[in-house]
C-alpha cells in the first residue's frame, strides 16, 4: 500500500512538493484553509477585473521550466506567456523616469546615457551576476537542503567568498555614481526581503535575473502557474481539500501520527507543512517546537505590504505593466521597515497594470491596477491608516503621471497586515517570509526537516532557499526528495 503524505497549505511550495511526492509513488492529500488554492498567489475576480493577489513579477523562467520539464511538460504548452518590453518603468522626483528594456544592450545604452562610462561597468557587473546565477540558481539551489555548512563549500563558492563579506549596497555604490542607476540595481534584492546593505553581494545574481533573463507575464496572470501545477498534481493523483483548516498535529512516541482537520482526526505516514513555519509549530505541544517565540521575534522578516486592488474606468497613460515609484528616499523607507518599524512617512511604492499587456484582465477600456506599499510587519492596521496611504500614493501617481485617476475608480479593495494574519496565519503579517540576509541563508534558515518530531517536514518561503515563487517551487522539490530518500515506499 502507498504511504500517505499530508500537506498543509496549497502555496507554490506545497503544490511543488505534492507533484513530486505523488510522482515518487506516495498517496498525497493537500489541506488548504482558504476557499481557493495557491496560497499568497490566489486570484480574485470582480466586475470583469482579474487580480493576482500576491506575486506579479515572473522572474527566473528557467526555474518554472525546470519544474514543468520534470513532469515532461513545457510552460508554453500550459499557458501563454509574453516577455515584457519594457520590463518595467521607474519614476523619480523632478519628473524623471527610466524604462528598462527587455534587451540587455539597450539597458547598457540607457545606463551610458545617464552616466558616462557606466555602460561598460554594467557589462562587467552583469558578467559576474550571470556567473553567480549559474552557480546559485542553476546548480547549488537544488542541492542545498540546508542541513550543513558543507553544502556551501566547493571550489567555485570558495572563489566567490569575498562576495559574502560585502553587501549589494556597497558593491553597487562603489561602481555606479548616479542615484537612479544605483536604485535600479539595488531594487531586485528587495525580492529577497532584506535591505541591500544587509544582503551579501553574491545575491547580485538577481540583477542577471532582471536584466539578463527578463520579466515575463502569463496571459491570465500568475494564477496560470497555480492552475498548471494543480493540473499536474491532479494528473499524478493528488487529492485537494479546500476550506480545510488543520487545527492540530498529533504526535505519538515522537512521530507524527495524524492531523486534526476541521476538528476531525486523519492518520498519515508523513506530514509536510507549507504553511508559515511558526504557525505550524504552534499546532503542536510546546515540547515539540524547535524554535521559540524569541527566535521568531528576533528574525529579520521580509516586509508586510499594504495592497490596493483597484478597477479604473479608463485607460491610464504614462504607465507600463510594472511601475516603481522611487521618487522618495529609499534609505528612509528601509529604515522605517527594518530598523525603526513604523508606518512610513513617504514610502516608495509599486503599481501593476496587467491590462497594459493583456487587455482581457479588465473590462474593455478599463484598467486593473494593483498598488503595493512595503511596510514593517506587526504595525497597527486600521481602515483610517489604509485610507490615508491610499490618498497619499494616489496623489503621487496622479502628479507623476500627469492625469486624474481618483475620479475614475470603479471599485477598490485593500489588503494589509490583518488580512495576511487572518488568511495565511502569517507571522507578524509578513508578506513573503524570512529575509535572505547572510545570517539567514542556507543552513542558517529554519530546517526542512523537524529535529524534534519524526516524519514532519516544512516547505516554503521561511525555509530554504527563501522568499519568492521560484525558491518556493525549489523548496517543494527539496523536501519531496528528502522524504523520498527516507520513506521506503
Ligand atoms: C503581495 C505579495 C507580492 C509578491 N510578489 C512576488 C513577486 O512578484 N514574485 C515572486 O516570485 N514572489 C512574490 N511574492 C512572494 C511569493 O508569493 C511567495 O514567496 C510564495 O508564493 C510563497 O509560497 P509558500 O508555498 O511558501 O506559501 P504560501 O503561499 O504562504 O502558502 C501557505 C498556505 O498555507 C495555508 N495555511 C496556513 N495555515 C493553514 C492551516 N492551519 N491549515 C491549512 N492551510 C493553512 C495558507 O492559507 C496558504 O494557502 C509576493 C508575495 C506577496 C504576498
Amino acid at each position: 500500500m502507498k504511504k500517505k503524505v499530508f500537506i498543509i497549505g496549497s502555496g507554490f511550495s506545497s503544490l511543488s512538493a505534492a507533484c513530486y511526492l505523488a510522482k515518487y509513488g506516495f498517496d498525497v492529500s493537500v489541506f488548504e484553509k482558504n476557499d481557493s488554492f495557491g496560497g499568497r498567489a490566489r486570484q480574485f475576480k470582480m466586475n470583469g477585473y482579474t487580480f493576482d493577489m500576491g506575486p506579479s513579477w515572473y522572474w527566473m523562467p528557467d526555474v518554472f521550466e525546470r519544474f514543468f520539464n520534470d513532469f515532461n511538460k513545457k510552460s508554453v504548452e500550459l499557458y501563454k506567456i509574453k516577455k515584457l518590453d519594457p520590463g518595467y518603468k521607474v519614476f523619480y522626483k523632478n519628473n524623471q523616469s527610466v524604462s528598462i528594456s527587455s534587451d540587455v544592450n539597450k539597458i547598457i545604452e540607457t545606463f551610458e546615457n545617464i552616466e558616462k562610462g557606466s555602460g561598460d561597468k554594467l557589462k562587467k557587473f552583469l558578467k559576474e551576476a550571470k556567473d553567480n546565477y549559474e552557480l546559485a540558481v542553476k546548480d547549488m539551489l537544488y542541492k542545498m537542503p540546508g542541513f550543513s555548512i558543507l553544502e556551501l563549500i566547493n571550489f567555485r563558492t570558495i572563489l566567490k567568498f569575498k562576495l559574502f563579506l560585502t553587501n549589494i549596497n556597497k558593491q553597487v555604490n562603489s561602481i555606479f555614481k548616479n542615484e537612479m542607476l544605483r536604485s535600479i540595481l539595488k531594487f531586485p534584492v528587495l525580492f529577497l526581503g532584506a535591505k541591500p546593505n544587509n544582503t551579501p553581494a553574491f545575491y547580485n545574481f538577481m540583477n542577471y535575473a532582471d536584466f539578463g533573463l527578463g520579466t515575463w507575464q502569463p496571459k491570465n496572470g500568475f494564477y496560470d502557474v497555480v492552475k498548471s501545477m494543480l493540473s499536474i498534481a491532479e494528473e499524478q493523483g493528488v487529492k485537494f481539500y479546500k476550506n480545510s483548516t488543520v487545527n492540530k498535529i498529533n504526535i505519538d512516541c515522537g512521530q507524527v501520527k495524524s492531523i486534526t482537520v476541521n476538528n476531525k482526526e486523519l492518520n498519515c505516514d508523513f506530514l509536510v507543512s507549507g504553511a508559515d513555519y511558526a504557525h505550524t509549530e504552534n499546532l503542536m505541544d510546546i515540547k515539540y517546537r524547535q524554535y521559540s517565540d524569541n527566535y521568531w521575534n528576533n528574525r529579520v522578516w521580509s516586509p508586510s505590504s499594504l495592497l490596493f486592488y483597484i478597477g479604473i474606468k479608463k485607460r491610464l497613460k504614462n504607465l507600463n505593466h510594472h511601475n516603481l515609484f522611487f521618487d522618495t528616499s529609499f534609505e528612509k523607507h528601509s529604515d522605517e521597515i527594518y530598523t525603526h518599524p513604523s508606518w512610513p512617512e513617504n514610502p516608495l511604492f509599486y503599481v501593476n497594470l496587467t491590462s497594459k499587456t493583456f487587455e482581457h484582465t479588465a473590462p474593455k477600456g478599463h484598467e486593473n491596477c494593483f498598488i503595493l506599499i512595503p511596510i514593517a510587519t506587526n504595525l497597527k492596521d486600521t481602515e483610517d491608516t489604509r485610507e490615508k496611504y491610499f490618498n497619499m500614493v494616489l496623489d503621487r501617481m496622479e502628479n507623476l503621471t500627469n492625469q486624474k485617476i481618483r475620479d475614475y475608480i470603479d471599485f477598490k479593495r485593500s489588503y494589509c497586515i490583518k488580512d495576511f494574519k487572518d488568511d495565511y496565519n502569517s507571522f507578524g503579517g509578513n508578506a513573503y517570509g524570512l529575509a535572505n540576509t547572510l545570517l539567514q541563508t542556507a543552513f542558517l534558515r529554519p530546517k526542512l526537516k523537524s529535529k524534534k518530531v519524526k516524519k514532519l517536514y516544512f516547505s516554503g518561503q521561511l525555509t530554504v532557499p527563501g522568499p519568492g515563487v521560484p525558491p518556493a517551487i525549489v523548496s517543494g522539490k527539496l523536501v519531496a526528495n528528502i522524504i523520498k530518500n527516507e520513506g521506503i515506499i
